[in-house]
């Protein structure tokens, strides 16, 4: 019957959604928590030992201190002095340099704690913040840009052709207009899921960044690190990839990616023609990413990739279907 209706859910992907309604109403249950804490400040101690989370303001409540919390930020080294912080199904980096750190992308709107919290981790304090410097400016990278920015005094670093979508002022800038997009998606748990995930975190209510400094792709950028922008237009009209060439890294933001969102299928790809503004410039764009001098990279969502750009878009092309599933 399965093989008939090829738009149901199969029995595999029933007992999927079953999974799911759990993890949504624990993710709407530390929602809940997360807007009760926060106007208290507060470090909830755990119900079971009575001790109080060290460095998590905006804790889940409840939770004993030595189990894994989903909504905590975990930090890893990935190379020399450059941290990945795994924020949920986003990415977002913390390079050190000198005393100094800079942020590569904010993760989500409501990950203000998580920088806090990947801050501590790895020994460091909000004043130590001096730049964040964007990828592209959707709400699950521009995230919590703003807060950084008031809260640390962080210059917020832009492409220019980006800026106006930082602003919240280009077309398109709504989250809201990736909708019609998603919507064929959302019979799939996974899909359903990273929808939920993301309104969890605040994907719909982005706060965007009052101010913002520009840069081209002509000379590093003035922050910790001395990046260089990569035009990779497509994901977004002034998506870049962010190169430290002193440690042969790329932050290819959501150029390509080894996470598929929608699918959770996993390897170097093209993120779904659902979440690119214009499909066939993200393809063409893969040719600007491959021709990158590094040994890493560095994605949005996914793991690191051990290996050249080239190779990333070479893998990327292989399983491209291109916009078959779109
Ligand atoms: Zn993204």
């Amino acid at each position: 019957m399965e093989g008939l209706r090829p738009d149901l859910p199969s029995m595999a992907e029933r007992g999927e959604i079953r999974t799911l309604h759990a993890e949504v109403f624990e993710l709407r249950r530390a929602n809940e928590i997360l807007e009760f804490a926060e106007p208290h400040r507060e470090r909830p101690a755990c119900k079971r030992c009575r001790r109080v989370r060290p460095g998590y303001e905006r804790a889940r409540a409840g939770t004993h201190p030595s189990e894994p919390d989903p909504l905590m930020a975990l930090a890893t080294e990935v190379a020399p002095g450059v941290h990945r912080v795994a924020d949920g199904l986003v990415n977002w980096y913390l390079i050190v340099d000198g005393g100094e750190v800079a942020m590569v992308d904010a993760g989500w709107p409501r990950s203000w704690s998580q920088v806090e919290a990947a801050l501590t981790e790895i020994g460091r304090s909000p004043a130590d913040v001096r730049s964040v410097v964007l990828t592209h400016a959707h709400p699950d990278h521009l995230g919590a840009a703003e807060a950084v920015r008031e809260r640390c005094g962080a210059t917020v670093h832009v492409y220019r052709d980006e800026v106006d979508r930082a602003h919240g002022k280009a077309k398109g800038s709504s989250p809201f207009t990736l909708v019609p997009g998603l919507a064929p998606h959302l019979w799939r748990p996974s899909a359903f899921g990273f929808v939920m995930h993301a309104t969890v975190r605040g994907f719909m209510m982005p706060t965007w960044v009052t101010e913002v400094e520009s840069f081209g792709s002509d000379a590093p950028i003035d922050a910790p690190g001395r990046l260089r922008a990569v035009p990779t237009p497509g994901h977004t009209e002034g998506h870049v990839a962010l190169v430290l060439e002193e440690h042969g890294v790329v932050f290819s933001g959501d150029s390509i990616a080894t996470l598929d969102v929608l699918t959770r299928a996993r390897g170097a790809r093209l993120l779904p023609d659902a979440l690119n503004g214009d499909p066939a410039q993200t393809r063409e764009s893969l040719t600007a990413l491959g021709a990158i001098d590094a040994g890493l990279v560095l994605p949005g969502h996914g793991e690191p990739f051990e290996g050249t750009p080239a190779s990333a878009v070479e893998r990327a092309r292989d399983v491209d279907d291109g916009g078959e599933r779109a």
